[in-house]
Formats: structure tokens, sequence, C-alpha cells
């Protein structure tokens, strides 16, 4: 096994267990190993740190796997923690839920692949040469462990650029999804298009946050913004919601929206969609004077990496000002935001920049954050992504 031997004064995160090694950070490398390889990494004074799994072609270097000199990174090794990953998941399947991400890469000490589970199906990310290196081993692993009809690969197609790998969007074993799979989440059917649809398909995400927004949702009149496929919207509607407007630019987002509604027998006329940018639409509710109870902001990733923050910065505060501005007194903003670079307080500095703006008095009454399936290593930060509020508006 080829070892590599890290520059004096770059051995703190490994030590402090962050599972990443930049290329910056390399000295020696003793032979010359294969990108997808495992290696292994020695401090500058011999140290041994941990095994990883080495690709020249990646900003990150090495991927960390394993910090104890005596482990042996084969198929057993896998196998025993994706059986952890799925225990972990064990609470959130139920006859309510079959939909959830079972592996989270770093977070689930597997870097580089993440599995989501949708019903009978598998979709999977191969996101490091390491994973793709023992891809196949993954794949007879998933199949032993899950059974699945169809394992489908919706690797992210940037994330797998930055690796040297080339993009990837094929069935892997089993049956070819359907055109339109249901899936079930808090009791409530969706149709989701593994192969078309954003990210892999199903915001798997927001399942309890959606579940207590809904729970204040009872007679209100909400306006879902970003809708998607209606997440936030359906399970307002389970619970009660008296009118719902959902706001999203992609066509197909929508149309499987209006499929959702379908699919769980409700009242469709309570339910109003539109195709528009969020931007321009809060402005021309803004002009005609229209008011809602609750106001979800789900945006995408405003700010992919901290160069974009200020930025990002400043679109989440037009946002949360025009949202603000669209609640009856004393109504319900839940805003979230999916950027890794923007913490919970400076997400809360903007937010109140927001509401200042708006000449709103505002309190947080719950704080959200991302669920157990995708957790939080303690050592690896930047896995903490999700966070959002739920705020009345004075
Ligand atoms: N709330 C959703 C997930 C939102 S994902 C759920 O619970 O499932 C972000 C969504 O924002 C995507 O559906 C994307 O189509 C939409 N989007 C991105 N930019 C937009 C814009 N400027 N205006 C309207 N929708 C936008």
């Amino acid at each position: 096994m080829v070892e590599i031997v890290l520059r004096k004064g770059k051995e703190k995160a490994p030590l402090q267990r962050h599972p990443w090694v930049f290329s910056g950070a390399l000295d020696k490398l003793k032979g010359k190993p294969n990108d997808g390889e495992v290696v292994k990494v020695f401090a500058s004074d011999g140290e041994f740190l941990a095994y990883g799994h080495f690709n020249s072609k990646s900003r990150v270097a090495v991927r960390l796997l394993d910090w104890n000199e005596d482990a042996i990174i084969n198929t057993n090794w896998y196998e025993a923690r994706l059986i952890q990953a799925i225990a972990l998941r064990a609470t959130i399947l139920t006859t309510q839920t079959d939909t959830c991400r079972l592996v989270f890469s770093e977070a689930d000490f597997i870097p580089g692949l993440i599995v989501d589970k949708y019903a009978d199906f598998l979709s999977v990310q191969i996101l490091s040469a390491g994973i793709n290196s023992v891809k196949d081993n993954i794949l007879h692993l998933l199949q032993k462990h899950l059974n699945p009809k169809g394992i489908f690969d919706k690797s992210d197609a940037t994330a797998r650029t930055h690796e040297g790998l080339t993009t990837a969007s094929e069935l892997l074993f089993g049956e070819q999804p359907p055109e339109f799979l249901a899936v079930k989440e808090n009791g409530i059917n969706y149709h989701i298009n593994i192969s078309e649809g954003q990210k892999s398909g199903f915001y798997c995400d927001q399942r309890e946050n959606r579940a207590i927004l809904s729970s204040f949702a009872k007679g209100k009149k909400m306006l879902d913004c970003f809708s998607y496929s209606g997440g936030f919207s359906l399970n307002a509607l389970a619970n009660g919601a008296s009118q719902v407007t959902s706001v999203d630019s992609s066509a197909l987002a929508l149309n499987t929206l209006e499929q959702n509604i379908h699919l769980n027998n409700f009242d469709k006329t309570k339910l109003n969609v539109i195709q528009s940018d969020v931007n321009k639409q809060l402005r021309a509710f803004k002009e005609t004077g229209e008011l809602f109870d609750i106001v979800v902001l789900d945006p995408p990733k405003y700010a992919p990496s901290r160069s974009a923050l200020d930025r990002a910065a400043r679109a989440y505060k037009d946002l949360n000002r025009l949202g603000m501005l669209l609640l009856e007194k004393g109504g319900l903003l839940a805003t979230f935001s999916c950027s890794g670079a923007v913490d919970m307080e400076t997400f809360k500095q903007i937010i109140a920049w927001a509401a200042l703006d708006a000449g709103k008095e505002v309190q947080i009454i719950r704080q959200f954050s991302q669920p157990e399936d995708h957790p939080i290593r303690i050592s690896f930060p930047e896995g903490e992504y999700l966070k959002g509020l739920l705020l009345k508006v004075l």
C-alpha cells in the first residue's frame, strides 16, 4: 500500500478526524497510487494518521476512511458501515414513510457514497474515485441488504467532474424505475421521477419540517414558494389548510404537484399553482395587496461556496423581506437555507436585517434542521447544510 506523508503543520485536520486531506497538504508519496486506491497517511514525524482513498485529480487528494491502523478496507469494512447506516434509519421507515436517505457520504463514514431509498428502488450517487473503484462491491452489498427492485445511478454531475469522473445517469441493476414512481412520506403519496427529477427526485431532508409546519396549517391560507412537487403544500392540505398557493419556476415540478393532488384525493379547488419566478411573483402579490397566514420560503442553494456568501446574503434578505410583507399581522414565515456556507447564526442575522427593512417585529418560534437520515458528523461540520426558522411576524 502506498504511504503518503503530510507536510509539517498539516496534520491538525486529520488528527481532529476531519475526513478531507487537500492536495496542498501532501509532502511525500512513497510510490505512485492509482486514483481511487487506498493509501496510508502519516504525519510529518512518521506517526500513522489514517487510511484513505487517493485521487490525484481532486482538490481533496485523500478522503480519509479509518483512523485505526489495524483496519482492513475491504468488502467487510463497507458492509459494516452500510449496516450501521441502514440501522440509523430504522425509525424513519414505517407504514407512513417508504422514502429516505440511507447513506449520506462522509456523515455516514463512507465518503463519496450517497444512497437514497424511493419505495422499492434505490438511487445512488458515486462521488469519489475511491467509491467508483469498488462500485461493483457496493452494488452487491446494496442488493444483499436491501433487496431493491432496481438501482439507478443519479450521480451529481458537477461533483463527479471535480473528481475527474465522467457523468452518469443509468440503471445499474434490476428494473428500470417507472417514469412516475409512487412513494410515501408522512402518509402522503408522491410521484417522483428518478431519472429526470431535480437532485435525486425528492427532497426528503424536509420530511420533519413539513410535518412540523403542517401542524400550524389548519384553516390557514398558505403560500408555498419554491414548492417543487409540493412537499409543504400537500402536508398543509392534509392538515386542513383552507387554501394553498404553490409557486415554482419548473413546469415539471408543478405537473408532478398536480398529479400528487390527485394521488391523495385532495380537493384540487384548494390548490392554486403558479409557474413563475418567486421574486417576481412576490412583488406581484405585493402590488395586488394579497396577504397570507403562512408563507414558506425554501429556495435552492444561493451560496454554493463561501465566496458567494455576500451575494447570497443579499438575495436571502430580499426574499425574506418580501415574504414578511405578504403576511397578515401575526402570520408565520417558515424560511430555509440549504447553503452549507450560511450557518445558523449568519442566517439569523440575515433574517434580522430583513425584518428591519420590512419594518416588522419577528419572533423565532421554532428552529429547523436536517433529520437523522442526514446526520451531521461532529468532525465534519460541512455536512450541516439545512437550517430554517419558523417566525411569527408582527
Ligand atoms: N420545497 C420543496 C423543495 C424546493 S427545491 C419541497 O418541499 O420538496 C427548490 C425549488 O425551487 C425547485 O423546485 C426549483 O424549480 C425552484 N426554483 C429555483 N429557482 C426558482 C425561482 N427563481 N423561482 C421559482 N422557483 C425556483
